[in-house]
């Protein structure tokens, strides 16, 4: 299912609706499939798979159809998924998820970081400065802490992003 393929795709459905719901995602094929169809194939109850079936609705990612067995009379409900607004769904998430990275690197490239020396917290010059050097936790001391590393993880991180938009 190439709905779920890539790291934000997943990330992004896993958000909304779960580890299940992803797995129930995965399983819908790109024709039409009934909830209790759904629920058989993945063995996730039937209730999980409505509740995640109508959190894809209200996003506009998935339809749905009724159709009266002529026999029974019973309604069935036809699912589908709708792969054009996952697209712009995770285009804008993507976005998002682009712009937190930017507003984190720029707040570790402008700071000057100290850090308790038991691992309670971080803290920027001026909050650490204000508490004298000493932890509000656990009265440690405060110290001076390089974030070459973190700036270096967010900017792999910003350049994954890129890669996959
Ligand atoms: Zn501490």
């Amino acid at each position: 299912m190439t709905i779920v393929e890539g790291t934000i795709h997943k990330a992004y459905i896993m958000k909304l609706v779960g580890d299940e719901g992803v797995r129930i995602v995965e399983n819908i094929p790109e024709d039409e499939i009934t909830d209790e169809h759904l629920a058989e194939l993945t063995g996730i109850s039937l209730n999980t798979v409505r509740r995640t079936l109508y959190l894809l609705y209200e996003h506009r990612l998935a339809i749905y159809r009724r159709k009266r067995d002529p026999d029974s009379g019973w309604l069935t409900y036809l699912w589908q998924l709708c792969p054009e607004n996952f697209d712009k769904a995770l285009e804008s998430e993507a976005k998002r998820l682009l712009r937190n990275l930017e507003e984190r690197l720029t707040y570790e490239k402008n700071n000057i970081f100290y850090a308790c020396t038991e691992g309670c917290a971080r803290f920027i010059f001026d909050e650490a400065s204000e508490a004298n050097f000493i932890c509000p936790f656990c009265q440690g001391s405060l110290e001076y802490m390089e974030n070459a590393k973190v700036v270096e993880t967010i900017e792999k991180q910003k350049k994954e992003l890129i890669h996959s938009l």
